[in-house]
């Protein structure tokens, strides 16, 4: 059965949230790592391949996003929709100008919307400027990011100098009237040589009203919000059944790698609560101990009892002690590396539901598993699904949560385990 929408998304928790956003608007949904070397794996109306492209120079990125698109095509998607940062996050190259071309030009369409608009998550876009919380983007944190600082909120202008394309604004004064006057403004951009649009949208409501415009439009280039417009125009509706993946049955564990505040509070409920917890050490693994295998004979006994914990969270004093005497970069893939270690060695002693906090520990566990395509089940906590899919490395099918850092509330790490929608 050929799918419906096909998804590009430039980061691996984007993609997630994405697909996480599709199921609750109706669609049936998989997240693949990559572009899949074979067909997809389970039934889906949604496909969303997460790649690593947000900073990749820009000809990577357009390579990639090409070979995601023609592996979309091929399982038969007959709407491309590129997923990007809902605060934009770009370099004056790119990445999303040159791939919202790229995939303009292989899906030969002269015509795109462009909106990061989240209003769930506190991002809003008024009169082209995008709004995180009450403050434009540059004034938010945004204008200091590492990697991808954004100096100016204006998205016309942002993405104007990352195309050769004409920019434009579909403005709020449409948005506000509804589908009909979005058709009518598109049409009139179009006639004026506009390629691709920024959206304008402050509320769901607004999003909503996108969606039956973006009907039949090739491709659709947006934040994860433009998302829940969509499935309606294949009269899909919210329904439970989309969302409904039991649990596989089996063994249950947490592995967390995030030292988020979020995270911390997490693991001392978990404690706090009784439950069995056994915390790593950087330094112990810098001296060569075999903590992997100490913490997989330390759980093995406890696991039938119920969900164990296994996390190198640690206050910031702590984590810039190990820092200072490692190095960042060592002190965090000597703990991804670790922790991915232990969560297959769980799942080869027959753990079955497995709960990983933090981004990059989320990576390191997926990689190791070898988990290439997911499905995306019921929602945890906002941006947390309980997933499913094959962990190859153990030959076993698992339900999987990867929760990023500050995801979750405090009892998350009990809550979740009955979260799933029951037993297979
Ligand atoms: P988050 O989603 O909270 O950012 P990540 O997993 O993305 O979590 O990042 C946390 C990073 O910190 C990882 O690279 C991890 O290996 C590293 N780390 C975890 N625990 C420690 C620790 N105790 N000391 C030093 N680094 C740590």
């Amino acid at each position: 059965m050929s799918i419906k929408l096909g998804c590009i998304a430039d980061d691996f928790t984007g993609a997630t949230d994405l697909a996480n956003n599709l199921v609750r608007a109706g669609m049936r949904a998989v997240q693949t790592m990559g572009v899949p070397q074979g067909p997809l794996q389970a039934r889906a109306d949604a496909v969303v391949v997460a790649l690593k492209t947000r900073t990749a120079p820009p000809a990577e990125a357009v390579s990639q996003s090409l070979a995601a698109l023609a592996w979309l095509r091929g399982q038969g998607a007959q709407q491309i929709y590129f997923k990007y940062c809902s605060t934009f996050d770009s370099t004056p190259q790119g990445n999303i100008g040159p791939v919202a071309d790229a995939l303009m030009r292989a899906l030969d369409t002269g015509f795109t919307i462009a909106t990061p608009a989240f209003p769930d998550n506190q991002r809003t876009v008024f009169k082209g400027y995008l709004f995180v919380g009450d403050m434009l983007l540059n004034e938010s944190g945004m204008r200091h990011h590492p990697l991808t600082p954004m100096a100016d909120a204006n998205l016309v202008r942002v993405l104007a100098a990352q195309t050769a394309r004409r920019v434009g604004l579909i403005d709020y004064k449409a948005v506000a009237r509804g589908a009909a006057a979005i058709a009518e403004r598109i049409a009139e951009l179009k006639s004026e040589g506009v390629e691709i649009a920024i959206v304008d949208a402050v509320s769901n409501a607004d999003l909503l009203a996108l969606g039956p415009a973006l009907r039949g439009m090739p491709l659709v280039t947006g934040g994860s919000g433009v998302a829940i417009g969509l499935p309606a125009n294949w009269g899909l509706a919210p329904s439970a059944r989309t969302r409904s993946l039991p649990l596989r049955p089996g063994l249950q564990a947490v592995v967390a790698g995030s030292c988020s505040q979020a995270t911390q509070a997490q693991v001392a409920a978990f404690i706090g609560a009784g439950g069995p917890a056994l915390a790593i050490d950087p330094l112990q693994l810098a001296a060569g101990v075999d903590v992997a295998a100490q913490a997989l004979a330390w759980a093995e006994p406890l696991l039938p009892q119920g969900p164990v914990l296994i996390y190198s969270t640690a206050r910031p004093e702590a984590v810039q002690a190990a820092q200072a005497e490692l190095g960042a970069q060592r002190a965090g893939s000597l703990v991804e590396d670790a922790i991915a270690r232990i969560a297959l060695g769980l799942v080869r002693r027959g753990v079955r539901q497995l709960i990983v906090a933090g981004g990059e520990t989320s990576g390191a566990v997926v990689q190791a598993l070898d988990l290439q395509q997911m499905a995306i089940g019921e929602q945890i906590d906002p941006g947390v699904p309980w997933c499913a899919g094959l962990a190859r490395a153990a030959g076993a099918d698992i339900s999987i949560a990867l929760k990023s850092g500050n995801f979750g509330a405090r009892d998350f790490f009990t809550r979740a385990f009955g979260a799933g929608g029951g037993q297979a």
